[in-house]
């Protein structure tokens, strides 16, 4: 039995980017694992973002957590901000990064670059810093996420290691990154040499929303999507960034291989081969969509799912600060 963790951002309407990279897997970890899956509500405030907004994706988050499946009775669902000992770890670990491995975040360089890179907060440099004290205060060994988190992962993995070795003792179990096969990084319909983002511009034509996008805007988002020159639905990611990202988007929500897919569509245009993505999407997301709307309405269930699951997480993270206290030297 290993200890799993993952958690989403509250800082938007997830996509279907997150679904496929992120929240369609967490439920396969609930059985044979521990499970750990929080609201990275902390994390949101690495950029400006209205209080309201936040407060409500937090809520639409658990309530999403919920419909993918998630029970609350086996998975510990809880919000990052509940649980103080992820402050103070922070602060502890932050001493064992250096400032060049901080700079090299791909993330950090193109949230940056779309701040102009002018009035970049602190907070979204130190990104990386609370999120291995999230991996790190629940003993987390397995974090399944999408390809856009392996990095900040691996760093992770590089500080438990670094502050083990210069104590000579474990104090952190290493974590490690999995990354589920064809939906690791969706792209943007609209630009697809782009990854899809919730926190790209609001209502963005080129990502789906889990929530907020309906049938009809779905199909119409899939059918409008940006292709490439030529005819033939083939996977080449670097000549038909388009097709193949329409592609990946089909095999996951089918569960079949690339080549399967181009073999079905091998005699298929781009009109014929669109409709039968968006049927293969809303097949999956509209009964998910109707479960996120009842967990949705039920605000007393959603705070009770939060206050007994920081409970459980505060258990395990008192136990663990207190093991990197007395380390460290802080008794
Ligand atoms: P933001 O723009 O705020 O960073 P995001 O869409 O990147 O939003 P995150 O909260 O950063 O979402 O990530 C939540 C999870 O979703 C992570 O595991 C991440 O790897 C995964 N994920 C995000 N975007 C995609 C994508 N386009 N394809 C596959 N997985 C994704
Ligand atoms: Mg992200």
């Amino acid at each position: 039995m290993a200890k799993a963790l993952s958690g989403i951002k509250p800082t938007g309407g997830l996509t279907i980017g997150n679904y496929l990279g992120a929240l369609r897997h967490f439920k396969n970890y609930q059985e044979d694992n521990e499970l750990f899956i929080f609201v990275a509500d902390m994390h949101a405030l690495t950029l400006p973002i209205d209080p309201d907004y936040l407060k409500k994706n937090i809520y639409d988050i658990v309530a999403l957590y919920l419909a993918a499946g998630l029970d609350p009775k086996k998975t510990v669902l809880f919000r990052q901000s509940d649980i103080n000992e992820v402050g103070q770890l922070n602060s502890i670990i932050a001493n064992y990064i250096y400032m060049g491995e901080l700079s090299r975040m791909t993330q950090f360089k193109e949230k940056s670059r779309a701040l102009n890179n002018k009035e970049i907060g602190v907070g979204l440099f130190t990104y990386p810093v609370l999120m291995s004290a999230d991996l790190l205060l629940y003993d987390t060994e397995v974090c399944p996420v999408g390809e856009d988190q392996v990095q900040h992962v691996e760093l992770a993995r590089d500080i438990a290691k670094r502050i083990n070795s210069r104590y000579k003792k474990k104090i952190f179990n290493i974590p490690h990154a999995v990354v589920s096969g064809v939906g690791k990084r969706i792209k943007n319909l609209q630009d697809p040499t782009k990854k899809m983002s919730k926190s790209d511009e609001r209502g963005s034509k080129g990502v789906i929303y889990l929530i907020e996008d309906d049938e009809k805007s779905i199909r119409k988002k899939i059918m409008s999507a940006v292709t490439d020159l030529g005819t033939e639905v083939k996977y080449d990611e670097k000549n038909k960034p388009g097709i193949s990202n329409l592609i990946q988007i089909y095999c996951t929500f089918t569960n079949k291989t690339i080549e399967e897919a181009e073999k079905i569509f091998a005699d298929s245009n781009y009109g014929n081969f669109k409709k039968c993505v968006a049927d293969a999407v809303l097949n999956e997301l509209l009964p998910f969509k109707a479960k996120y709307e009842e967990y949705r309405s039920n605000m007393d269930y959603l705070n009770s799912v939060l206050l007994d699951g920081a409970e459980r997480a505060r258990k395990i993270a008192e136990v663990v600060l207190k093991r990197v206290r007395s380390t460290v030297g802080l008794i």
